[in-house]
């Protein structure tokens, strides 16, 4: 009966632990690790099990650096179920489709650019298989995984469909229960309501993003975008909005609706220009009764219809082209949410140069990523071979993230009355060695912050 830790334990992607109970083989999570190239090389490494020899994996929730590995495991040869929440389960169609199609594209890229044949880490047919092998759940149900594990999912606030998984294992006489985090996510968060408490645990899997930071306030976030708006309405240019296809365009659509008069958004015309975000919408849109209480009551004032009367969803190029000649009025909600590639860059491109012109910044910005840039304030852009000079107005607004901070994290723990053992994985180091002080000083908590590769004997708690 042991816990393995591999992915995600000391990094923030690539989320994947292994669980050995019975003669039986499960994962929690298959991400993708995300980042530099160099970083990403290493998702076509061995795994350091045999995928064939898995019996199950257990998803906690639809993002790529937790589930974006599944088509590499299922192409070495894992063949069995996938457990995953409803939600999470079409929601993970939607990311495998896309993300396959740029592993594709950038396989034939290189294979021109390089004169030698260069595979992509899957293809959209090894995603296609996965989706075969997901078993949807739902919250508080609990499943039997395979014999001597069984699991329930408790909603985690972070995404649409997020869980922290409770884990009960078997073998013998001896019973351990593990709860694992996946994601958390704030407190009071639009749409999503918050994480649930969970009471008791033998030892918690956590997650340690942010453990050794505090969000900024999130009503004084969404009045400076209120703010912003007035302002660009005044100088009658474009708004750009940056944002990720899963859950942040979902929340910049459920502001702009919830303060509609407020902001006077009758005058612009809404774009929500991202194939997979019109497709995550409509995810969000058929689930609502996983909302929290303000967003099902906004609903159903609304009669159930849509809140933005003037937004226009964009799906093909020709929309996307006909946006782009647009010079005032508009607020274009675009991927990639860091601008390293995706429409919002052919926006950026025609933007950017004009004094008119607002970005809103609204999710984080790696370093490296051309939306770094503009929030370091450089001069100039490199956009599709030609210097562009920044002329707009440039705002970071933070407070909208999908995870929780250090207080949120702390304040799920301690649900558990017991104060279970606690291993702290998905974050940085310095994150998480931050958080496992913090827990240990308040709660007396015994706290670890595993390498990769360590173990540990459930048997021994
Ligand atoms: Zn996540």
């Amino acid at each position: 009966m042991q816990l393995e830790f591999f992915g995600a334990a000391g990094e923030v992607t690539g989320s994947c632990h292994v669980l050995r109970v019975a003669g039986k083989t499960v994962l929690l999570d298959c991400g993708l690790i995300q980042g530099g190239r160099k970083d990403e090389a290493r998702n076509a490494d061995p795994f350091p099990f045999d995928a064939a020899a898995v019996d199950a994996v257990v998803l906690s929730h639809a993002h790529l650096d937790h589930c974006g590995r599944l088509p590499v495991l299922v192409k070495r040869g894992f063949r069995g179920p996938v457990i995953a929440h409803e939600a999470s389960c079409e929601l993970v169609a939607i990311l495998l489709a896309d993300a396959a199609r740029l592993e594709e594209r950038d396989a034939e890229y290189l294979t021109r650019k390089l004169g030698k044949k260069i595979k992509p880490l899957f293809t959209f047919e090894e995603g296609e298989q996965v989706l075969r092998q997901l078993r949807p759940a739902r919250y508080r149900q609990k499943t039997e995984v395979v014999p001597g594990v069984s699991i329930r999912f408790c909603d985690a606030g972070h995404i649409l469909g997020s869980c922290a998984v409770e884990v009960w294992v078997r073998e013998g006489d001896l019973e351990r229960k593990i709860v694992f985090s996946g994601d958390l996510g704030q407190y009071d968060t639009p749409i999503l309501r918050d994480p649930e408490p969970i009471d008791r645990a033998d030892v918690v899997l956590m997650e340690s993003t942010y453990g050794n930071r505090r969000h900024r306030d999130r009503d004084k976030t969404i009045e400076e975008i209120g703010e912003i708006i007035a302002r660009a309405g005044a100088n009658k240019g474009n708004i750009l909005i940056p944002a990720f296809a899963i859950g942040r365009s979902q929340e910049i659509l459920y502001q702009l609706g919830k303060h509609f008069d407020e902001w006077g958004l009758e005058r612009f015309r809404i774009y929500l220009d991202s194939p997979m975000a019109i497709e995550a919408s409509k995810v969000y849109w058929d689930y609502d009764h996983l909302y929290d209480e303000e967003a099902t009551n906004l609903r159903r004032e609304n009669g159930g219809m849509p809140l933005l009367p003037n937004l226009k969803l964009s799906k093909t190029t020709e929309d996307s082209m006909a946006i782009n000649r647009i010079r005032s009025g508009a607020i274009i909600i675009a991927g990639s949410g860091m601008c390293n590639g995706g429409r919002i860059v052919h926006h950026l491109k025609r933007g950017l140069d004009q004094t008119s012109t607002q970005v809103i910044i609204v999710g984080y910005q790696a370093q490296g990523s051309m939306g770094r840039r503009l929030v370091d304030g450089h001069e100039s852009v490199r956009i599709h071979g030609m210097d562009v000079r920044v002329r707009a107005q440039i705002h970071t607004v933070g407070g909208l993230s999908a995870h929780g901070d250090q207080d949120d994290l702390a304040r799920w723990y301690e649900c558990m009355e017991n104060r279970p053992p606690v291993f702290l994985v998905h974050g940085e180091d310095d994150s998480r060695i931050a958080f496992a002080d913090y827990l240990a000083n308040r709660n007396g908590a015994r706290v670890t912050c595993p390498a990769p590769g360590d173990s540990l004997d459930l048997a021994k708690l």
